[in-house]
């Protein structure tokens, strides 16, 4: 399994030495970390810090610009990341799509520019509320739409279900929802298939035994470094 943290604009340099530090006296079985994933998205001023304090797992960046480097004020460029061994990437996350009005044809155009580069990329689809309303042939319709420009197998990656109205609400979707649309993904593409909306420790278990879910991409949850153990956890269990 897969399991993804993503801090969002939370944590700092210092406090996710104290994470990590946390993480670290909880402890990952060998059997855990040859078996399972763990990747961490922090917020890119604890990239840094993170790399030098997490104990495990891959760090990736939350977002970045398809550029080397150059004349582009406020960015993150491949240089400052390659200087950092950072070579993983979320691409397509709904705050980015919506609050940072990102496009999909600038989300593919990052995806490729990523790609070409051998990232690692972590790539986010999800619909509003409206479109789940409408049923899930609407929701298939708008996931596919999606995936336009996106060519999943340039490079290593993951595709992670994300619908907008599960993401931060306390209200993920059910059990039949994730089911039906992981299973029509699946149709899709070969890749690993995340889900994430809500995940929490009491139903990562029921949400991680369910098919065509290989792991979980998990927002306020991840927060906490005991909460975040906690899901990883319940794989076991
Ligand atoms: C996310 O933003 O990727 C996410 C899944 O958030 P949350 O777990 O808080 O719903």
């Amino acid at each position: 399994m897969q399991f993804m943290a993503n801090f969002k604009c939370n944590h700092t340099a210092h406090s996710v030495q104290e994470y990590f530090t946390t993480l670290g006296a909880l402890g990952f079985s060998q059997e855990f970390l040859r078996e399972n994933e763990l990747v961490f998205f922090p917020q890119a001023l604890s990239l840094q810090a993170s790399k030098d304090f997490a104990p495990f797992g891959e760090i990736g960046v939350q977002n970045a610009y398809p550029a080397y480097s150059g004349a582009f004020t406020g960015e993150i460029g491949v240089q400052a990341l390659e200087s950092m061994g950072v070579r993983t990437i979320l691409i397509g996350h709904s705050e980015r799509r919506v609050l940072l009005n990102e496009s999909q044809e600038f989300i593919a155009e990052k995806f490729a520019f990523f790609a070409r580069l051998g990232f690692f990329i972590v790539y986010c689809v999800g619909e509003p509320l409206s479109v789940r309303k409408q049923g899930e042939k609407a929701v298939q319709e708008y996931l596919q739409a999606q995936f336009a420009g996106i060519d999943v197998e340039s490079t290593r990656v993951s595709v992670a279900y994300e619908p907008i109205w599960a993401i931060g609400t306390g209200r993920s979707a059910s059990v039949q929802e994730i089911a039906q649309t992981h299973a029509f993904l699946r149709t899709l593409v070969q890749n690993p298939l995340l889900y994430g909306g809500s995940v929490n420790a009491s139903n990562a278990k029921e949400i991680l035994s369910i098919p065509n879910v290989n792991g979980v991409l998990v927002g306020s949850a991840s927060l906490d470094a005991k909460s975040f153990y906690a899901i990883t956890q319940s794989v076991l269990a």
